[in-house]
């Protein structure tokens, strides 16, 4: 990481809208992919939430009220994070008005607040809790979009045999 955020950079092409009971991130016009639409603020806390984002065992990019804690999930999304410089980019193209999506499972390791996905995409994977309750094939699915430290845990075999046939973990 280069110099310091206090606060999020937000790209012109998403905000925050109204959206069901909430808020969502919104694209206001069409975006390319490739395109780099949030710089998530340098600010970290070691317990998760519903808005934190993870980097480590105990390390959690934190909710700050901005733009990227309004990211949707979504099993078919059009955004990644790019962990190393910590932004979200476009990886689909995204029409105006369009959801801006990510998939909560390349970062979330055991989430606190698990949640039925209502995404509607085909693939869709129904309950959202975190990657250690992945399948091997969900897995493999998400290998390109996986942050750091997912990929540690992949290869230091610190990762459960997938599925829901092993022991919950209390975190
Ligand atoms: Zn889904």
């Amino acid at each position: 990481m280069c110099e310091r955020r206090e606060r999020a950079w937000v790209s012109e092409l998403v905000e925050v809208r109204p959206f069901g009971e909430g808020r969502a991130l919104v694209a206001t016009g069409s975006i390319p992919p490739g395109t780099r639409l949030i710089a998530l603020a340098h600010v970290f806390v070691d317990l998760p939430s519903k808005y934190t984002i993870q980097l480590g065992e105990h390390l959690h990019q934190a909710g700050t009220e901005e733009a990227d804690d309004f990211m949707n999930h979504s099993c078919a999304p059009n955004v990644t994070i790019d962990f190393e410089a910590l932004e979200v980019r476009s990886i689909l193209p995204i029409a105006a008005g369009e959801l801006v999506t990510f998939d909560y499972n390349i970062c979330e390791w055991d989430m606190r607040e698990p949640f039925s996905c209502r995404c509607g995409a085909s693939r869709c994977i129904g309950e959202i809790r975190g990657f250690r309750h992945l399948t091997a094939a969900q897995r493999r699915s998400l290998e390109p979009y996986l942050s750091p430290y997912l990929r540690r845990r992949l290869a230091e075999g610190r990762v459960p045999g997938g599925g829901d046939d092993d022991e919950r973990q209390v975190s």
